[in-house]
């Protein structure tokens, strides 16, 4: 089926109201309250799309959490403190909504297992948890996994979300950087048939730089073919695409949400609409060095490093409340184009804009191709 592409003018209009309604995954709105704890700056890869200020330096070394660096321009270096982490999250038990959810994301969090065993049972034993639902998500590579791991994840009722960019030459754009690159697919290999046998519940994530629009049919039929039992779909944020990579982009989403019900065993979370316009998003991290910020200023920080301090809400030793450490969609759009330059700005907007455009996709998709997500 042709599904038809929404005009320029109508991508502007979506993406307005999506900012007037801020985000539905965190906003004032929303029903749950999210933290990202950045466990690490470490990772074994060095994926081309990849805009986190990772370093080697400092790994395995506690950063003492000091109130100075969360007004550095730099982002810090080393690995979060215990003592950190578990703050963070009786800062999150705060909260007054009656969900909650952690997310564990770095660099590789799993270069600091000891640090992800002690969030999850400081976490899920928290007196102030009040039996509120507890998500919790791991976002990684899977390069340290094993089954082991994988049971505690399992236990401790952990999403994990598997990070890949497709089979053989689409996993071009995740360059290794501490294992040789056969070492890093076997790892990868073995981590994903770890989780196909385990217990915990995942995904896969596929995130695609502009070189590899056209590629998405085959990132999901890779997917499909490598049993996993949902995925999301992204374009790289902070990147520049043409006319003709928006257009792939657009067209490949369509007809992979279109198709999707010849895949009964996968879920696609693209066909939910109504996530954050990317690059912009509402989420709040807590770094290694206890820095309370959104996750925007993480995700752009070696592409546009001035969003670290113009997203930054604070930080955790002068935090009493969760509430306050967030800024609207709208505010945080301000605050970019208040911090950029404006060629960096119009980089910026391009990115929503295509989030913008996405979102429509789905919708027509859902209105037209209606079935199962
Ligand atoms: S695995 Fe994740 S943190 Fe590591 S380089 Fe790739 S995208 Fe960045």
């Amino acid at each position: 089926m042709n599904i038809p592409l929404p005009s320029e003018g109508q991508i502007d209009r979506r993406l307005a109201q999506m900012l007037a309604a801020d985000s539905t995954q965190t906003g004032e709105n929303a029903v749950t309250d999210r933290l990202m704890l950045m466990l690490t700056r470490s990772c074994e890869l060095r994926c081309a799309y990849c805009f986190v200020g990772l370093t080697e330096e400092g790994f395995g070394e506690p950063h003492p959490g000091t109130l100075a660096s969360a007004s550095a321009a730099e982002p810090p270096r080393g690995d979060m403190a215990p003592e950190t982490a578990l703050r963070a999250i009786d800062l999150l038990m705060t909260s007054a909504k009656p969900r909650l959810s952690i997310q564990l994301f770095g660099g590789e969090p799993t270069r600091r297992w000891d640090l992800v065993s002690a969030v999850l049972g400081h976490a899920l034993r928290h007196p102030m948890r009040r039996s509120r639902e507890l998500a919790l998500q791991l976002t990684t590579n899977g390069l340290g996994f094993d089954p082991t791991r994988i049971a505690e994840l399992g236990a401790a009722g952990v999403v994990v979300q598997l990070s890949v960019d497709g089979q053989g030459a689409g996993n071009r754009f995740r360059r290794p950087f501490l294992y040789d690159q056969g070492a890093a697919d076997a790892r990868w290999l073995d981590a994903l048939h770890a989780l196909r046998a385990g217990t915990a519940r995942w995904f896969l994530n596929v995130t695609v730089p502009p070189a590899a629009t056209g590629e998405l049919p085959s990132r999901y039929a890779d997917a499909v073919a490598l049993g996993a039992p949902a995925l999301q779909l992204n374009y790289a944020t902070g990147m520049h695409f043409s006319g003709e990579q928006r257009h792939a982009w657009l067209t490949g989403l369509a007809a992979v949400l279109a198709d999707h019900r010849r895949a009964p065993d996968l879920q696609l979370f693209n066909r939910q609409a109504a996530a954050d316009p990317a690059p912009l998003c509402g989420d709040t991290l807590c770094d290694v060095d206890g820095t309370l910020l959104q996750i925007g200023g993480i995700f752009h920080e070696r592409r546009f490093p001035a969003l670290r301090k113009a997203y930054t809400h604070g930080h955790l030793h002068t935090a009493t409340r969760w509430e306050g450490h967030r800024a609207t969609l709208a505010e945080l759009w301000a605050r970019t184009q208040a911090a950029l330059p404006p060629e960096e700005s119009a980089l910026f907007l391009e990115g929503m804009r295509l989030g913008a455009a996405s979102d429509l996709v789905a919708r027509t998709v859902a209105v037209l191709v209606p079935g199962r997500v």
